[in-house]
């Protein structure tokens, strides 16, 4: 598979992938013709787990509390991300297309 990006002024630019697993390095091949620019979003929620909680409210120890949360603390925090748009540029022109809706 390739990708192809043509701007309405000419500009051209194809996408080959060049490794096994198919990656196309963009910087290695657009040779500046055209710009990436990408919206990503990330969420993250901590759920504190009561038993947690409790055990650091009975600690004193502030080097058994650092303890507690460096085991515990990747448990409670839940991490989404989503890529919202990729955007192509030209340098050329300036003129965009929006990749969106994955
Ligand atoms: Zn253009």
């Amino acid at each position: 598979m390739k990708l192809n990006i043509i701007c309405n002024c000419g500009n051209h630019l194809e996408l080959n992938p060049t490794t096994v697993g198919n990656h196309a390095y963009f910087s290695n091949q657009s040779h500046g013709k055209f710009r990436v620019d990408t919206d990503i979003e990330i969420d993250q929620t901590v759920y504190l787990d009561d038993t947690v909680v409790s055990t650091l409210a009975e600690t004193e120890d502030n080097s058994t509390i650092a303890e507690i949360l460096e085991d515990q603390i990747i448990d409670m925090v839940s991490t989404d991300k989503s890529l919202n748009e990729l955007r192509f540029t030209c340098s050329n022109c300036g003129d965009y297309i929006n990749l969106t809706s994955f």
